[in-house]
């Protein structure tokens, strides 16, 4: 059996799939890169039979090229990120023990060490990708495909574990539901350790025989330019990134604006999710392009769950009904469905969601009631749409469209020599969503260096997670049990800080 979107790759051969910096690729081109990787990873063996293989590229065809070649091995595709920092990187290897890595010339510095450490094979792309090509396995879709780092309540990342039906059950359900075909063309600027670029805009695009687009990275003024060039049909990204877009549009000159603006109207459709979008940034974005955006709601575990309509009303602040293939329902805590227009937990069912989080049998004991998975995200269902109203947890914080965990920040921050206590908390911010926030108290008599600080975090933390606030106090707020009053902190932050500098007090 082949996997749905080599098969698909097969129908578009000589259409373009993906245009890169590398250059424009057509189908054709894109199954036989593949097949080489493919073979490289074989070294005459049939299948890899569900081994990890990690990656590390810039976004781009090698990136696409790897991925399918990997897959068509028989393994499991580990895509790292390429603004992660060694350690980081380093506890994803860790954690999934792949029998290879490959990597662009660019990063083999960074994964050296973590290779001799940890004693897996580790090769550059390029060597992969010109590697004469071989028989490849046949693959089943039950099979393990991809394993994506997600951020939860406790400890540090889970590996989400998404097999090929799962893959191929979000990428139709999207297909189906935005109608996407051969004609489409998309632009790719999200990260691509995470399921929105990945699946939602990569592998339906490739699913469609559509063309895309990809950018080395998100840059506003080249995103701006590129859709001023015209021939675009979607567009597809977090509330973050329309934010830095109104930005830009708003500091263009008249003409570029107008260029801009026009680029926008002839696209066909235009998507935010992966987290909350402010009813101001659609009702600007929309005079600006003339087009409502339509709203989902989605997870690294799920997939995408709940859409606003292609066609039909999008109701501003909410995010629409199950998507096609998939089953949604509110519970209370007691795990009982809740009546329409009362508050209750989103749970979600169907061949979209994820088999399981990778070596956690408790993780996924917990994840699972009755065959339902649990987001953890609350919700209410009225006048026909679903409406987040946040999570169960305080501990997640969605920054930029990246999910992060206050307890991981917290675990990196005390290993720092002057602090005794810390607690990391993501406030509302009109352009990040929630801003990661973070209240130190130092040792007795020491006064940690907030800069110094600052960098050693770069060292260890992706930039999304390391605080954008920094406050050191005397003391955390805490209840007469001693427990920390999270709130209290929010409101701190809230009240004391404005987008400003580091403060002590
Ligand atoms: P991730 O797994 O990184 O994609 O994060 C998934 C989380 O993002 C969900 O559990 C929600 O908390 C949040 N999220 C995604 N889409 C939306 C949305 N449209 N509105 C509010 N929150 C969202």
């Amino acid at each position: 059996m082949s996997i749905k979107l080599m098969e698909k790759a097969r129908i578009h051969c000589d259409r373009t799939a993906i245009v890169a910096p590398e250059g424009v690729f057509s189908y054709r081109q894109l199954l036989d890169a593949s097949a080489r990787v493919a073979a490289f990873l074989l070294e005459g063996s049939p299948d890899l039979r569900e081994r990890p293989v990690a990656f590390l590229t810039p976004p781009g065809f090698r990136y696409v090229a790897l991925q399918w070649g990997i897959w068509r091995a028989g393994g499991i595709a580990v895509p790292l990120s390429v603004s992660h920092p060694r350690p980081e990187l380093e506890y994803v290897l860790a954690d999934t023990e792949p029998a290879a890595v490959l990597a662009d010339s660019d990063f083999v510095a960074r994964l050296k060490p973590s290779a001799e450490t940890l004693s897996f094979r580790f090769a550059r792309a390029a060597l992969a990708l010109e590697h004469a090509p071989g028989a490849l396995p046949d693959v089943a879709p039950a099979r393990r495909a991809m394993i994506l780092y997600t951020s939860g309540t406790t400890g540090r990342p889970k590996g989400v574990v998404l097999t090929h039906l799962n893959l191929t059950a979000q990428i139709e359900s999207l297909v189906k539901a935005w109608e996407w075909y051969a004609g489409d063309h998309i632009l790719e600027f999200l990260p691509l350790h995470h399921i929105h670029g990945i699946v939602n805009v990569i592998s339906c695009a490739l699913r469609a025989g559509a063309v895309c687009e990809i950018l080395p990275a998100f840059d506003a003024h080249a995103v701006w330019e590129r859709i001023g060039r015209g021939g675009l049909t979607l567009f597809m990204a977090v509330p973050t990134i329309y934010a830095k877009l109104i930005d830009a549009w708003r500091s263009s000159s008249p003409a570029d604006r107008q260029r801009f603006s026009e680029g926008c109207r002839r696209m066909r459709l235009l998507v935010s999710g992966s987290a909350a979008l402010p009813v101001s940034i659609l009702e600007m974005w929309r005079e600006i392009s003339g087009h409502v955006l339509l709203e989902r709601y989605g997870m690294t575990e799920i997939g995408m769950a709940l859409s606003n309509p292609l066609h039909g009303m999008r109701v501003p602040g909410a995010v629409g009904t199950p998507l096609p293939g998939v089953e949604v329902r509110l519970v209370d805590d007691a795990g009982k469905p809740v009546a329409p227009g009362t508050p209750g937990e989103i749970e979600v069912r169907g061949e979209t969601v994820f088999s399981e989080y990778w070596r956690r049998p408790e993780d996924n004991r917990q994840a699972f009631r009755d065959g339902w998975f649990q987001t953890g995200d609350v919700a209410v269902f009225e006048s026909g749409s679903y409406r987040i109203l946040g999570r169960n947890s305080v501990d997640i914080i969605k920054t930029g469209g990246e999910k992060v965990s206050a307890l991981e920040i917290e675990s990196i921050l005390l290993t720092y020599p002057a602090i005794r206590e810390c607690a990391v908390v993501g406030i509302p911010d009109p352009i990040w969503g929630e801003k990661v926030c973070a209240a130190l108290v130092p040792e007795a008599g020491q006064e940690p260096d907030v800069m110094m600080l600052r960098a050693w975090l770069k060292e260890r933390l992706a930039p999304y997670k390391a605080p954008k606030e920094i406050a050191i106090l005397r003391e955390l707020p805490r209840n007469a049990m001693g427990k920390l009053i999270k709130a209290e902190l929010k409101k701190f932050f809230q009240l004391s800080w404005g987008r400003g500098d580091d403060k002590s007090c």
